[in-house]
């Protein structure tokens, strides 16, 4: 027993300070794109479109990164030659609309937090039922990271649940395949009225990787009414835990 007890006081307090204090993403992470529409050329180079393996690129109305649909393979920034994109370590990413996912010079997503009436019923107490639709479980695996003692998402009152008909909305992954569309429906349904949903990584928001595929929607939208986008392939937890947060209001 006094082995247990200097053990736990040698491994101290292992949760983290987010949001009390900053987050600090790995070194390597791709987060937030740095966008430089005076540095590209347009469509004389157009280098970064032919890289992006999800059509992420466009650059109609300028140099632009639909965030929905990039998996942050950081390609595009490789292959510019006049390094007008460079990812930073902003793990803030998610978003209330699909179109505010659209990352320009200008433009960058941001969360507004649920009406008054929905955050006195969710505000404190948030029950989600986490639905995998085709995803490769990456997503799934760093949700599953949030209940760990480093993230410990229940401190926030936000917990998984086991039956939709425990929870307070969907916290849905993967693609949406065409195997999941009804099972995906029939969760929907079980989730008792005010409910929200919430779209993880790229498949879910726009079919990531798989977006030639015709074996699955191009995400969720197709079907359901979205509250949040979570862009990532997967997401860090960071990036999840903050859109989550912002949702509730807890971090503005
Ligand atoms: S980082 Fe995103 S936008 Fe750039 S090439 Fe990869 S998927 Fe496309």
């Amino acid at each position: 027993m006094i082995k247990a007890f200097i053990t736990r006081l040698r491994q101290g307090y292992k949760t983290i300070g987010f949001p009390r204090t900053a987050a600090a993403p790995p070194e390597r992470f791709r987060g937030l794109p740095n966008v430089n529409n005076h540095a590209c050329a347009g469509g004389d180079c157009a280098a970064c479109i032919a890289v992006c393996p999800t059509k992420a690129v466009s650059l109609d109305k300028g140099l632009c990164i639909d965030l929905g649909a990039c998996i942050f393979c950081g390609a595009c920034a490789k292959a510019c030659p006049q390094g007008a994109i460079r990812f930073t370590p902003n793990h803030v990413l998610s978003a209330r609309a699909r179109h505010d996912l659209l990352c320009g010079e200008n433009s960058m997503p941001a969360v507004k937090a649920l009406s008054k009436d929905m955050l006195r019923i969710f505000g404190r107490s948030l029950k989600l039922r986490q639905v995998s639709a085709g995803g490769c479980n990456a997503c799934e695996a760093d949700i599953n990271v949030l209940g760990t003692i480093v993230y410990d998402l229940g401190r926030f009152g936000v917990q998984i649940v086991a039956s939709p008909r425990h929870a307070d909305g969907l916290l849905i992954t993967g693609p949406v395949t065409k195997n999941m569309q009804v099972a995906l429906l029939k969760t929907y349904e079980a989730v008792p009225d005010p409910k929200i949903v919430v779209a993880v990584g790229a498949c879910a928001i726009n079919g990531g990787p798989f977006v030639n595929c015709t074996q699955h929607l191009h995400g969720v939208t197709e079907i359901l009414p979205v509250d949040l986008f979570i862009p990532g392939c997967p997401p860090h937890p960071l990036t999840i835990l903050d859109g989550i947060l912002r949702l509730l209001g807890k971090i503005k």
